[in-house]
Order: structure tokens, then sequence, then C-alpha cells
């Protein structure tokens, strides 16, 4: 489904991300490990089109994002109309929550359905209304972010991420800025959302996560992807010096 090749991705003098490939298959829940500065958050931003890339492609399901071939077979950069709806494509939860203060919970779910999909109104508020739910917040949808705690602003930032019907799920370290006491919450539910065989690409160090719930995880380093496999391969037999020093630092 989601085919990353060759990305490059420097920022002045630093690469942050140096020709990683990546395939994702339907269903399929791929954890991104790795230090500080490893390049994480730049693979799922570049994926996400919210960064440009220097290098490689990506293409999900089959067509190039961000890019067009144009009759010379040169690569056109999409001008931003044009990358909307493959963004729509893909949903998007960062560490902090980015809820529309503004607006009600519910409507933090129904907006982009409504104006970007163009999603009757009626429709919209129901199927909120059943994310909410389905996120246990059902009871919730007329509170505003600011009466919520971080793990229940954070599963709204999750339905309305699924509210667009994503192909994909991009989640980058959703746990790390809540209390400890609130994580589990929102594992929970990306736990259920991976028993739905929801595609999902999540960048966390909650390992625990990623030993239980990962079909594959992804070790990066400095801008590569040094190691994958399953979660058995990388973690119970980790075959390079940076992963076995990444994994001790957590046990
Ligand atoms: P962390 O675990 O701390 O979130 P990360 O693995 O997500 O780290 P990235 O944020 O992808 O790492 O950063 C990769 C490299 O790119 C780092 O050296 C970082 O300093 C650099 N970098 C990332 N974003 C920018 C930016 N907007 N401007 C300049 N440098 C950046
Ligand atoms: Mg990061």
């Amino acid at each position: 489904m989601l085919r990353v090749r060759g990305l490059g991705k420097r920022f002045g003098d630093t690469v942050a991300l140096a020709d990683v490939d990546l395939d994702v298959a339907e269903g399929e829940v791929v954890v991104v490990i790795g230090p500080s500065g490893s390049g994480k958050s730049t693979l799922v931003r570049c994926i996400d089109l919210l960064e440009d890339i220097d290098a490689g492609s990506v293409e999900l399901d089959g067509e190039l994002l961000g890019f067009r071939v144009d009759r010379r077979g040169v690569l056109r950069r999409l001008p931003a109309r044009r990358t909307a709806p493959q963004r729509r494509r893909m949903g998007m939860v960062f560490q902090s929550f980015n809820l529309f203060a503004h607006l009600t919970v519910e409507r933090n779910v129904w907006e982009a359905p409504v104006r970007a999909l163009g999603e009757p109104l009626a429709e919209a508020r129901a199927r909120a209304h059943q994310l909410l739910e389905r996120v246990g917040l059902g009871h919730k949808g007329d509170a505003y972010p600011v009466q919520l705690s971080g793990g229940q602003q954070q599963r709204v930032a999750i339905a309305r991420a699924l509210a667009v019907r994503p192909r994909l799920m991009l989640f980058d370290e959703p746990t790390s800025a809540l209390d400890p006491e609130l994580v589990g919450e929102v594992l929970a539910v990306m736990e259920s959302l991976a028993q739905e065989r929801t595609t999902m690409v999540v960048v966390t160090h909650e390992l625990q996560f990623a030993r239980e719930v990962a079909t594959r995880v992804v070790f990066m380093d400095a801008g590569r992807v040094v190691e994958q496999g399953t979660p058995d391969e990388v973690f119970g037999n980790p075959r390079t010096e940076r992963l076995q020093t990444f994994l001790q630092r957590f046990s």
C-alpha cells in the first residue's frame, strides 16, 4: 500500500534521512523506533507531505505523492491544491494533539469531512459521534478540548484523523506528551485500531506496545533504517550493535 524508495531529506547541512526504503502492506502495523534525532518524525512528516523531500519517492496505492511526472519524464512538484486530496488519504496524529480549541469535540471530528470532503452535515455528525464512541468519548461531544484530559484530547485527535476515512494512519509519538497514567488509554485505542486491521505507521518509544502490537518493527539511526523485522527478531535477536545499545537503554 505504502512504498517509500530512496527517501532523502536534509535540513541545511543536517542529513535527516538518507536513502530510506519502507514498505507497508494493507493491515500492517509498522512501529518505528530509534534514538532522538534519528529521523523518525521526518520520515512520517515526509510521508504525510508536511516536508518537501530532496530525493526518492513516496507512493500510496501506486500513486506518487507530492509529484507528477511530466511528458518528458521529469518530476514536477504538485501545488498544494493537488497534494491536499493526497494528504487526506492519510490520518496523522501528533505528539501535541492540535485540536481546534474554539470548536467542540464533536465538531473537531466532523469539520474536515464536511469542509474538505463535502459530506452532508447530518451524516458527518452521526459518524463523528460513532467515532467518539469508538475511542470511548461518546459522552464528550459537546465539550471543548480544554475541558478534557490530555489522554482524552489525544483520543479525540485519533477520532478526527479517522474521520476522513484514511487509507493509512500515521502516529508520531502520540503518548509522549501525556502524564504516565494517561498513556494506557491512548495505546488501548491504537491497539483496537490495529485489531481492526487499520494500516498504521507508529513512531513511539513504547517498546511494550511495539512488542505486542507491531507486525513489523523498524529501527532507525542517523537517518537510516538500520534493522527491521518482526518484534521477535528485532527485540529478541538484534543484529547490530547500534540496536543492541538502543535496547539496553530501555531494559
Ligand atoms: P525525536 O525522537 O527526538 O523526536 P526524531 O527521530 O523524530 O527524534 P527528527 O525530528 O526526524 O528525529 O530529526 C532528524 C534530524 O533532522 C535531527 O538532526 C534534527 O535536528 C533535524 N531536523 C528535524 N527537523 C528540522 C527542522 N525543521 N530544521 C532543522 N533541522 C531539523
Ligand atoms: Mg520525533
